[in-house]
């Protein structure tokens, strides 16, 4: 059977954006651990989710003896911007993403976006991001994707995601057990 990991793309609060409502390196590991509630408890899965005080190195090498090829990894993140004005939701892939990757990122983005009702800004390369090539994607095989859920600076988005993060964590485990199906 498929595996999923759940990662936190951060180590807790103060280690990640921080907006007036959303501090991410909190938030970060709050909906992971509110998916995998419901992925345990609804569809009795239990996901490989990171250790809150390991580093990237660590986790990344934790995830290479883990998963394999068909296996499934969200990374999760918040965005931020000096512009208050950017907004919404998308979804990162490798450079060289497989057309499930494609798929499924896709479909992840969807689910973020109609729970939290804001803008879609696409599924998108690595390579188009700001930091370049990330280890979270290329550093082991298997289906990878990294989340940005919405922006911490822009107060809409924030407002929205606060007002629907029980649905969303919900709604995402749902996709994901479709998934491992
Ligand atoms: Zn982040």
């Amino acid at each position: 059977m498929k595996k999923i990991a759940l990662i936190s793309g951060h180590r807790g609060r103060g280690t990640g954006a921080v907006g007036l409502q959303i501090d991410e390196g909190a938030e970060t590991i709050w909906l992971r651990n509110r998916i995998e509630d419901h992925l345990c408890q609804k569809y009795n899965i239990v996901p490989v989710v990171d250790c809150d005080t390991d580093n990237l190195n660590t986790v990344v090498k934790e995830l290479r003896h883990e998963l394999s090829k068909t296996d499934i990894c969200i990374d999760i993140h918040f965005n931020a911007s000096t512009a208050a004005s950017a907004n919404g939701a998308e979804v990162l892939i490798p450079a060289s993403a497989t057309s499930d990757e494609k798929k499924r990122a896709g479909e992840l983005l969807q689910v973020v976006c109609d729970t939290l009702g804001i803008k879609s800004r696409g599924v998108k390369d690595e390579a188009s991001g700001q930091h370049g090539k990330l280890a979270m994607l290329s550093g082991f095989d298997c289906v990878n994707m990294l989340l940005e859920v919405c922006f911490v600076s822009n107060p809409t988005d924030s407002s929205k995601y606060l007002a629907k993060r029980e649905i969303l964590a919900l709604n995402i485990a749902r996709l994901v057990s479709g998934w491992l199906s």
